[in-house]
């Protein structure tokens, strides 16, 4: 039986392999609020950042990953796979309980679409599911579901030619709305009747004007260039596409020929939702989601000391 240093130098190994396809791996901005400005500036401050990359997020105590980390991988109870904290195939945890790891609500209901192809155990989208279950849905394409009579309240989170800001979300699905409610005008009764009440829906309760009308967020988890085939299905196409303009990635694992800001699905999430918070809900942010980063940042700096040892980073 190994001791466990060992298992700790295992642990490690695994992980540092699973991001080792990143041959030109590099701290990126890091993800604390500081980051969020760009600045080029103050390298001491960035060389701080590098390290600490996650310091001043509101995140629940790591003890209990590295608890299970010292236990070693296990078996998922449900596909007997070999796993450690959690099941990238089941998303259920794995030497962790439930009531051990954080768990947050979020204001809007998040659909990830994963691509078939993508290695399960290198996707962030199983993070969402444990830290949000009653909100986050995983489907693997092509089995996605039809949003076609739901264009004014989804969005899809996507970079395009026609994509819009985070705030400018509640105008244009409120235009959506009313561009269907006067083309409804045209249809039979019964139609019309759904897209009035549908519009009733978009704009609140008994007359009040509800700040957003956005319900769904949809977003696409696989690597860069398999993203495109999905993108591309007609049942995505009438969405209106929403673009994170100014975020960095940190993810250890960047992926050759993508822009820096082509985000890990769970960073892509955590954005969307901090600016959806300020900017259509108009709340100050007082890290609300900031743990659905729970397990990247813990994986994110297990990665680091790995490389740091190995000597692969200065
Ligand atoms: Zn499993």
């Amino acid at each position: 039986m190994a001791s466990k240093s060992d298992r700790i130098t295992t642990v490690e190994e695994n992980l540092l392999k699973a991001g080792e396809d990143n041959e030109c791996f590099k701290e990126k901005e890091p993800l604390g609020s500081n980051s969020f400005r760009i600045s080029t500036g103050d390298s001491s401050l960035r060389n701080e950042q590098a390290i600490q990359p996650f310091q001043g997020l509101k995140l629940a105590s790591h003890n209990v990953l590295e608890r299970a980390q010292l236990t070693g991988r296990l078996k998922c109870s449900k596909c007997c796979g070999s796993r450690m904290f959690y099941c990238y195939t089941c998303f259920s945890l794995v030497g962790v309980n439930q009531e051990e790891i954080p768990q947050i609500k979020l204001p809007v209901k998040i659909d990830i679409i994963k691509h078939p192809n993508e290695t399960d155990g290198k996707s962030t989208a199983v993070h969402a599911k444990l830290i949000a279950p009653d909100d986050v849905t995983i489907y693997t394409y092509p089995c996605i579901p039809e949003y076609e009579d739901k264009r004014h309240s989804v969005v899809l989170v996507f970079p395009g030619p026609g994509s819009v800001t985070v705030e400018e979300i509640s105008k244009q699905l409120l235009e959506v709305s009313q561009k269907r409610s006067s083309a409804s005008l045209e249809e039979p009764c019964p139609k019309r009747a759904k897209h009035d009440a549908e519009l009733k829906d978009a704009q609140g309760v008994e007359g009040q004007q509800s700040a957003c009308p956005l319900q769904r967020v949809v977003f696409i988890d696989s690597t860069w260039n398999q993203t495109s085939k999905i993108i591309t299905d007609e049942r995505l196409q009438a969405l209106l596409q929403v673009e994170l303009k100014t975020r960095k990635t940190c993810f250890w694992r960047h992926q050759k020929g993508s822009p820096d800001t082509y985000l890990a699905t769970i960073e892509a999430i955590y954005y969307f939702l901090k600016d959806y918070h300020e900017q259509c809900l108009s709340q100050d942010y007082q890290g609300e989601y900031d743990n659905l980063l729970f397990f990247y940042s813990y994986l994110h700096q297990l990665i680091n000391k790995a490389k740091h040892s190995a000597g692969k980073l200065n």
